[in-house]
């Protein structure tokens, strides 16, 4: 046994790195602990950018934590001085009656967000990249934004790092034993203990705590880029946008930070599991996605290169963040199911609020694992 901590955290992606960076201010002793070389492209935080916005179609429910969020998103770029948000405004789009207009308008209006609400004209008039069809209405926030999710685990890491945590890199946790007193944390490389451990292994978390039987699906999602020279979307002209184009289908996207414009679906990914991931993009999702392209936008662009991501998925979208329930030494985050990262700055402070025992300052209620039990 080499050494004992307060709290280990298994996982340093977006919530792993952010756990151990809120931890790490509390002069507690902290240990983060990553099988890859963090930020990486093998897990569900790479590439490039990542949507935040406020007026959450989602469920209004989320507002608080995404008010909270942008606060320690401010704090940690403060502390570290890094560029970690760009505030492009973001625009849903989609026919009036759609998920994404009505929620996103029942957000703002609940929670004081200032949006406006775009006609079709409108949104041809000011974002001429769009080419929105009839009855597409869109809703804008000017709050929204890009985070670089790269630049954010760094940030939290190396912060972290200076606040004196242990960070153990290219060390895969292979086991953990739970005692009532402490926790066994078996690596490829050694022993540790600690008094409370933290799984925030993504895509991976099933293998940690099998007995639980979580109804956590993973799901394959390919990231596009797109090359083009007009200056339509570029970032002072183009906001990020969710389009949700029929009933429950959705692709987004970014303006062109110099790679060309990004775009994705928004789930409709294969199921898969981190063993079997298909990490190759074919030419027929290519040329599907510049069909999309070519449907919704005003714009010559041509393939650049894509990347492929995961999704983890709970049947209700809504994030783990709670105590193993037989072991309450052990805490398990999965925040994902495709819109965990704009929360990761809370989430890693709820998860560092739980590892001390302190009561978490928002009400974690909606992400506890009982609600699978109904
Ligand atoms: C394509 C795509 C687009 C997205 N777009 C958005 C968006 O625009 N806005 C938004 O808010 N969210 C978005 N999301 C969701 C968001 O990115 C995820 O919710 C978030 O990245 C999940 O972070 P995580 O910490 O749970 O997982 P990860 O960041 O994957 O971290 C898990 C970490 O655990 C480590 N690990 C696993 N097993 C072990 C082990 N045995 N030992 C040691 N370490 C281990 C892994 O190496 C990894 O570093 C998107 C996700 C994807 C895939």
């Amino acid at each position: 046994m080499s050494s004992t901590f307060d709290v280990m955290v298994v996982g340093l992606g977006a919530a792993g790195s952010s756990a151990l960076y809120h931890l790490s201010k509390t002069g507690k002793k902290v240990c983060g602990i990553d099988q890859f070389l963090p930020p990486h492209p093998y897990g569900s935080s790479h590439g490039q950018s990542r949507i935040i916005r406020q007026a959450y179609h989602e469920d209004p429910l989320y507002v608080p934590f995404i008010k909270r969020a942008y606060v320690l998103w401010e704090e940690i770029e403060k502390n570290s001085g890094k560029q970690l948000f760009l505030k492009t405004g973001g625009l849903m789009l989609g026919h009036p009656d759609t998920g994404v207009i009505k929620g996103a308008e029942l957000s703002a209006k609940m929670h004081d967000i200032p949006y406006a609400y775009l006609s079709n004209q409108e949104i041809s008039t000011r974002f001429p990249a769009f080419k929105p069809g009839n009855n597409v209405v869109g809703v804008i926030e000017e709050n929204a934004g890009i985070l670089f999710p790269e630049d954010c685990i760094k940030a939290h890491l190396e912060v972290a790092a200076t606040n004196n945590s242990k960070i153990l890199k290219n060390e895969k946790v292979t086991t953990i034993h739970t005692h009532s007193d402490v926790v066994e944390v078996v690596t490829t490389q050694g022993k540790y203990r600690a008094n409370k451990v933290i799984i925030a292994t993504g895509a991976w978390i099933s293998e940690f705590i099998p007995e639980l039987n979580l109804p956590l699906t993973v799901e394959r999602q390919v990231l596009y880029w797109f090359k083009t020279n007009e200056s339509r979307v570029r970032v002072d002209n183009l906001p990020i946008y969710i389009w949700e184009y029929a009933p429950g289908k959705m692709f987004y996207g970014f303006p062109d930070l110099g790679d060309g414009i990004k775009v994705a679906h928004h789930h409709a990914g294969e199921p898969t599991s981190v063993h079997t991931l298909n990490r190759n993009i074919s030419q027929e999702e290519i040329d599907s996605m510049r069909n999309v392209i070519s449907t919704h936008f005003n714009l010559n662009a041509a393939f650049n290169y894509g990347t492929v991501c995961m999704y983890t998925n709970t049947p209700d979208e809504r994030f783990i963040i709670d105590y193993h329930p037989q072991h309450k030494n052990m805490i398990i985050a999965s925040p994902c199911s495709g819109h965990g990262f704009k929360f990761a700055s809370v989430t890693g402070r709820l998860l560092s609020q739980l590892a001390l025992n302190e009561k978490p300052e928002l009400d974690i209620s909606l992400f506890s694992i009982s609600r699978f039990n109904k």
